[in-house]
């Protein structure tokens, strides 16, 4: 079993610390490798590093910057098997999934690095004769970034490319579910010419490691994705130094399926949506309002199209739909909203248990029937193959039941009629709704949530921009 190190300046640094945390294969409960729960003095280290190179970093031409990003999506491309192999192997999503990840972060890095020559400014008109008004957009300075473990390797990149592109620099601290692959990272980046610096990696526990990175005075912004928990311990963590946020909280997206929708497409989009990654995924479909008249057609359907779900070893069935749950904690949380909602009056129309499958954290694919909107498992992220279905009346009910949630990430709404969806979009309240289809988001949109599903988005433009601060100069002609 390998032992890791975290990065620190270009360099496969030891921890100062003695505590190691053991990465487990979800699959199989088998250890994988260790990495250092680091101390706040590493995290230190970290950021030091990160500050000493981000004055020489932001002077860099932007198209040079990009480069850089380039030169590690090469390396991300050279070795997609290796890494989408070593993914699947400590977080359990499918081999295909994992693949599209790794060669979806090698777009993205290069999708960023396109922006280079694209960061603009502006000129104001002033009120005063003579006078000239410029807005810069400028490095923030150092970026701490947390991630969580659901797609570790792209969540690298989501953080570190617009960073970097803009002339911040970064440390990162990955899940300490998930650290293999960003070791990997690391190693790749070795390779190409990145100063020392520029990205740093400390590996540990969000009460440890994150934590100190988040109190940090040297940190200019946190970018953190992960649970809404999580999201107040940051904000309260920055606090004192009012640090800038941006926060990817945690979803519970509504898909209203009204009784003119084709019912086959919605069908498979949502059990799509629901296995992926084993429904470990902030914008999969998490509760579904059918239209009454259409509720039980629908119903059984989607049983059927969830029973034909394949869950298995991703490593040794390549032809599994969805792999484990990430840990046990992650199992029994399932267990209990599953358990929770059939005491408070749900109908179980196919699985609620856990999957026959030995080794690993598998549960049953799920459909709950008779679900209302007070329960816990309506109200409550689920993220596992579990679906409640709520019935509804008319459009304006769906709406309100949609928008009733302390989340508001994404939504989903299934119509064949342009009124019906178009007035959906203008009346649910959400970050992202689609039309039809479920998740993906794209890279050049934004991903941002409304209410607790975060501050801030990633993506595109806008998600750019929230990597720099403005800077104003009012200049005086003589
Ligand atoms: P989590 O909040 O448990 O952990 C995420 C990260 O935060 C980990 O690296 C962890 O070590 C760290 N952390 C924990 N406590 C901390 C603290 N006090 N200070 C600083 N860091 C701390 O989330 P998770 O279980 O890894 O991921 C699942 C969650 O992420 C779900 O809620 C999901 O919806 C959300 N998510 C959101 C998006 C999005 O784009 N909005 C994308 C992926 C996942």
């Amino acid at each position: 079993m390998r032992n890791y190190d975290n990065f620190i300046n270009g360099k496969f640094t030891p921890s100062t610390g003695r505590e190691r945390i053991t990465c487990i294969n979800p699959s199989t409960g088998d250890a994988i490798c260790t990495a250092p729960d680091s101390t706040p003095a590493d995290v230190e280290e970290a950021i030091s590093a990160a500050s000493a190179a981000q004055k020489s970093w932001a002077r860099r031409p932007a198209v040079e910057r990009a480069q850089a990003l380039r030169a590690i999506a090469a390396k991300i491309r050279e070795n997609v098997e290796p890494l989408a192999r070593l993914i699947t192997e400590e977080q359990g999503k499918t081999l295909g999934l994992a693949r599209v990840e790794v060669a979806f972060t090698a777009d993205y890095m290069d999708y960023m690095a396109e922006w280079a020559r694209r960061i603009e400014g502006e000129i104001l008109e002033s009120d005063r004769p003579g006078e000239t008004i410029l807005l810069f957009r400028q490095a923030i300075g150092v970026i701490g970034g947390i991630l969580p473990w659901n797609f570790p390797f792209f969540l690298i990149a989501r953080k570190a490319a617009p960073a970097l592109v803009t002339g911040n620099t970064i440390v990162l601290k990955p899940s300490e579910e998930t650290p293999h692959n960003a070791v990997k990272f690391c190693e790749l980046m070795a390779m190409t010419d990145l100063p020392p610096g520029v990205i740093n990696i400390v590996h540990g526990r969000g009460a440890g490691a994150g934590k100190a990175l988040c109190a940090s005075p040297k940190i200019g912004m946190i970018s953190f994705t992960g649970s809404v928990e999580t999201g107040s311990a940051i904000m309260a963590a920055a606090a004192p130094n009012i640090t800038k946020l941006n926060l990817e909280l945690g979803g519970k997206a509504p898909a209203i399926v009204m009784a003119d929708a084709d019912l086959a497409m919605a069908v498979k989009a949502v059990t799509a949506s629901r296995v992926i990654n084993s429904g470990q995924v902030c914008n999969c479909a998490e509760r579904i309002y059918v239209q009454g008249k259409i509720a039980d057609e629908f119903t059984e359907k989607l049983a059927a199209a969830m029973q034909a779900t394949r869950c298995g070893n991703p490593l040794a069935d390549a032809a599994a739909d969805y792999g484990p749950l990430i840990n046990q904690a992650g199992y029994n949380k399932v267990e209990a909203l599953v358990r929770g909602a059939l005491a408070e009056g749900a109908t179980l129309v196919t699985g609620g248990q856990r999957h026959e499958l030995e080794g690993g954290y598998y549960y049953q694919p799920t459909v709950l029937a008779d679900c209302r909107q007070d329960m816990e498992i309506v109200r409550k992220e689920i993220f596992g193959p579990v679906i409640p279905v709520v019935k509804f009346d008319d459009l304006d009910q769906a709406i309100d039941f949609a928008n009733d949630s302390d989340y508001g990430l994404t939504s989903s709404i299934y119509t064949r009629d342009l009124n019906t969806a178009l007035r959906a979009c203008q009346e649910i309240h959400f970050g992202e709704t689609y039309i039809n289809r479920e998740n993906f988001e794209a890279m050049q949109g934004f991903h941002a949530g409304v209410r607790k599903s975060g501050i801030g988005g990633a993506d595109g433009k806008h998600g750019l921009y929230e990597f720099t601060q403005t800077h104003v100069v009012y200049m005086q002609r003589g």
